[in-house]
């Protein structure tokens, strides 16, 4: 059996948390002296607004629109609840938002219009983690990648095999597309290619509601931003346990079974409780290819802060995607985003992301509020 989890010990160490917060006293842990987070944002990693771990402090950080996630996170931290369980409660109020277009209810769908998601959890104490990948009709997949890692011996469940286990665990079923995605994605459909059998909205002669029909340029340029989103969400207790989890719906319109990072461990997220949490949105083909997490989590272990760590992956990703021309512009940039959360034992923060311009939340036990990522390369054109 002691190949199996240690149930026992993840609901020991759930137990534990209020305890051991009140005799916290890893003052660094393993890495020794408390040092600084930049969390502001500088090309080539100039920052402002450096933000030191507190040992003994709660904190939670997460992507820009998980700042109800990180409150709550913190708060259910501070009740003495065990990390995992409380980032996958923080990450399921927006799983449950039919308006965060990147998750959960409302995730926008596959190129066939059904919604497919993608979900991991790491526990730092027992380093087990759970994914699954690609399941449909299932509005909560980081509650069912917490089963996957309380109840089995395995890590990742994909596809049917997913929604099914999901169903013996008791989540019932629903269409995950609300009347708003499914709008955006037939727009997406009949904007695909003007050489098909669907009309575009320039090529349409008769609205039936009299409004000028939006060009195909105007059309464009409302989706524009239709594969950006995902939740991660990395937390560490006031004892320093570390827990993470990345939710999304992963990108938009994609080839349907198309796995991304976030169920990935060491892509999407990775923790390990001597060092720290990590997790990334954003193309996902690139934290993949660069071990993206887990990436971050080495950079911390060999001594980089927390931002240092996030920049310093970012920078292996932008050298080697220049082997890849249609990944990068004129100037051999990559014309992309990816966004680097990182926690550590001591409570230590930061968040970098490629191109200038996007915010992280945080949560460091002073309140739950964004801050600006640091970056690697300014905006294009500034
Ligand atoms: N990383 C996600 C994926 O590739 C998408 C995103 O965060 O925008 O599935």
């Amino acid at each position: 059996m002691s190949n199996h989890i240690d149930r026992r010990g993840f609901l020991v160490s759930v137990g534990a948390a209020a305890g051991a917060a009140a005799t916290a006293g890893l003052a660094g842990g393993a890495l020794g002296a408390v040092g600084q987070s930049q969390s502001g944002g500088g090309a080539g990693g100039g920052g402002v607004g450096a933000r030191a771990g507190r040992a003994g402090r709660v904190c939670a950080i997460s992507s820009a629109n998980g700042v109800p996630a990180v409150a709550r996170a913190v708060e259910r931290i501070r009740a003495g609840v065990d990390p995992a369980l409380a980032v996958v409660e923080g990450v399921g109020i927006l799983e449950a938002d039919p308006n965060d277009k990147t998750v959960g209810l409302g995730g926008r769908p596959n190129e066939f219009g059904i919604v497919e998601l993608d979900a991991s959890v790491m526990h730092g104490p027992t380093h087990k983690a759970g994914s699954v990948a690609s399941v449909q009709n299932i509005m909560h997949p980081a509650q069912v990648a917490l089963k996957v890692l309380q109840y089995t011996d395995h890590v990742m469940i994909v596809g049917d095999g997913a929604r099914k286990f999901a169903i013996a665990h008791g989540f019932k079923e629903e269409n995950l597309l609300t009347e708003e995605t499914r709008q955006e994605w037939m727009q997406w459909r009949r904007h695909r290619s003007e050489i098909d059998d669907w009309l575009t909205d320039s090529q349409m002669d008769w609205k039936p509601d009299g409004t000028r029909p939006l060009t195909n340029t105007e059309k464009r340029a409302e989706l524009e931003e239709r594969s950006a989103g995902t939740i991660h969400c990395s937390a560490v207790t006031p004892a320093g346990d570390l827990a993470g989890c990345t939710t999304t719906s992963g990108l938009a319109y994609k080839i349907p079974g198309r796995v991304g990072d976030s169920p990935i461990i060491g892509a999407g997220l990775f923790t390990d409780n001597e060092v720290g949490s990590a997790g990334a949105t954003g193309r996902g083909e690139e934290a993949i290819q660069s071990c993206g997490a887990h990436s971050v989590v080495m950079e911390m272990a060999n001594g980089k802060d927390p931002t240092e760590a996030c920049l310093a992956v970012l920078k292996k990703v932008a050298d080697r995607v220049r082997r890849q021309r249609r990944l990068v512009d004129e100037r051999g940039r990559p014309n992309f985003n990816l966004v680097l959360y990182a926690v550590r034992k001591d409570g230590a923060y930061g968040s970098a992301c490629m191109i200038e311009g996007r915010e992280f939340a945080v949560d460091d036990g002073t309140g739950a509020r964004r801050e600006k990522c640091a970056f690697l390369f300014e905006r294009r054109g500034d």
